[in-house]
């Protein structure tokens, strides 16, 4: 076996057994990259020099034979949003395209403790807004199961660095579908947790009340592995959350799950949905039937208000997020820039913010100055909200008859590129089956369950299956997802991009 084709536990026992180095690893690792990003275009920025210390450093620590922990010496690669301390962080957006932070993010510390390797910041939308990475202000990334398709977003650099073996996982983020419409569109198992279950302190904010980090990697154990070390309070962030920390690794060795009653939302399987892919949830679904869990039938009634409550609520919050970058405080200013003439306040503001922001970044902050202006705020702010708190409703009736709720995790495979970016309604609907999840803050996984064949290609690219459960329950959903995982074999299929 290669060393970039292996999985968390694997590696490190190989490091520990002294069969390859963290510095050999993360060299097969650094070529990978320069073999095919040219191509996948996962990589903003790679950290080759800043890598081969950590990894000589890790080698230290295992020959010493003190430190113990999975992820010392493990390469990852993490979202452009996340800021790393002395690391170019430009959340894909041309306004922060030379922002240094001075700190770490929370998430990231934790993982510096445990002697990550981290080889670089990967792309996706501009501040996250998106579902292709076709929103970067830079490139598009590409999906390494098809090079004319996009590999989802907006943490679609995340996806496609891991579907490309260009690491063994990556940390993105999930606001409204983010990690695990890129998980499904890439063959990944990608976990949104609980809000407030990892730290949001050193993220890029976009939408504050559904902001998640969120994990991506090749198999349910190297997801539960990194949430272990990830997760937990925060004095930083006082939406993190007090409860404890599960054991995830070992609650994943436990493989019965007879009795465990399992929610199917009928409102998850109209029409529009693509055949192959409800033919492979539903597979999927007997298949824990056989396992011994009940299948209870269940409805979901507010589904359909998901997608357009959630586009209310995140452009309001991102006005208001993004009202930072001004040409004063953070981003690119007008006034450093020779070639721009700015002669007021309102000039550096306008043309700072006019060349800084792309797009889907102007669009996001014009819809939610105006919702959230006076005369139109309880029309559409307020009653979005209280929408929201209907669909959160929806899923507190639902966990009191069921442990887990399945549904696909997207509507259709991996789109080609240029196929919706023409159009942001057709984007938005993208986001169909993973934004009342959202808006609910309850944690998430999508699993590999199949494949199906775009109409016009041959080539077959992955579906995915969104395994939703209680507040905290982590534990449950990824023990369901791991069942699967090891009864199948979806998740060993590979790419064709050698
Ligand atoms: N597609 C969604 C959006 O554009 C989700 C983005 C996200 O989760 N960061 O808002």
């Amino acid at each position: 076996m290669k060393l970039n084709e292996l999985n968390i536990a694997q590696a490190s026992e190989g490091l520990r057994k002294k069969e390859f180095s963290a510095v050999e690893l993360t060299k097969s690792y650094l070529d990978r990259i320069k073999e095919t990003d040219e191509k996948i275009k996962s990589f903003i920025t790679v950290t080759k020099e800043s890598a081969l210390e950590q990894a000589e450093e890790a080698d230290k620590k295992i020959k010493s034979g003190e430190e113990n922990n999975l992820l010392l010496g493990i390469p990852c690669s993490v979202k452009d949003v996340i800021n790393i301390k002395e690391i170019l962080t430009t959340a894909a957006s041309n306004i922060l395209k030379n922002y240094i932070p001075a700190y770490d993010a929370t998430l990231v510390s934790r993982l510096k403790k445990e002697g990550m390797v981290m080889l670089g910041k990967v792309n996706c939308d501009a501040f996250a807004h998106g579902a292709s990475t076709e929103n970067s202000d830079f490139f598009t990334s590409h999906n390494p199961w098809d090079l004319d398709r996009v590999p989802g977003g907006s943490s679609g650099g995340s996806a496609s660095s891991v579907a490309a073996s260009q690491c063994l996982y990556s940390i993105g983020t999930d606001t409204g579908g983010s990690i695990r419409q890129p998980a499904s569109f890439c063959n990944l198992v990608g976990l949104k947790p609980t809000y407030g279950r990892i730290s949001r302190y050193g993220l890029i904010s976009m939408t504050s009340s559904t902001d998640c980090p969120s994990i991506i990697a090749r198999r349910v154990e190297d997801v539960a592995i990194v949430l272990e070390k990830i997760a937990g309070k925060d004095e930083r962030d006082s939406t993190s959350s007090e409860n404890k920390v599960d054991n995830y690794q070992e609650f994943l060795a436990d493989e019965n799950i007879k009795g465990m009653k399992i929610g199917i939302p009928e409102e998850y399987f109209l029409e529009g949905l693509n055949i192959d892919i409800r033919k492979a949830v539903e597979e999927a679904i007997a298949k824990f039937e056989s396992f011994g869990a009940t299948i209870v039938p269940i409805s979901l009634r507010y589904t359909k208000y998901a997608v357009p409550t959630y586009y209310i609520i995140t452009p309001s919050e991102i006005s208001s997020n993004l009202a930072r970058f001004d040409g004063i405080r953070f981003g690119y200013s007008a006034t450093n820039d020779d070639s721009v003439e700015a002669k007021d306040l309102i000039e550096i503001y306008c043309k700072s913010k006019g060349k800084g922001f792309g797009s889907e970044a102007k669009r996001r902050i014009m819809l939610g100055t105006y919702v959230l202006s006076s005369g139109y705020y309880d029309a559409y702010y307020l009653k979005a909200q209280k929408v929201r708190a209907l669909i959160k409703k929806d899923f507190d009736e639902a966990f009191e008859k069921v442990d887990a709720i399945i549904t696909p995790t997207t509507p259709s495979v991996a789109f080609k590129i240029g196929e919706h970016s023409k159009s942001p309604l057709e984007m938005y609907m993208e986001d169909i089956f993973v934004s009342a999840v959202s808006l609910a803050g309850l944690p998430s996984v999508s699993v590999p369950c199949g494949f199906a064949k775009p109409n016009d290609r041959e080539i077959e690219m992955p579906i995915g299956m969104q395994i939703i459960g209680k507040y905290f329950d982590e534990k449950n959903i990824l023990r369901l997802a791991s069942v699967y995982e090891n009864n199948t074999n979806w998740h060993n299929v590979e790419p064709a991009l050698k």
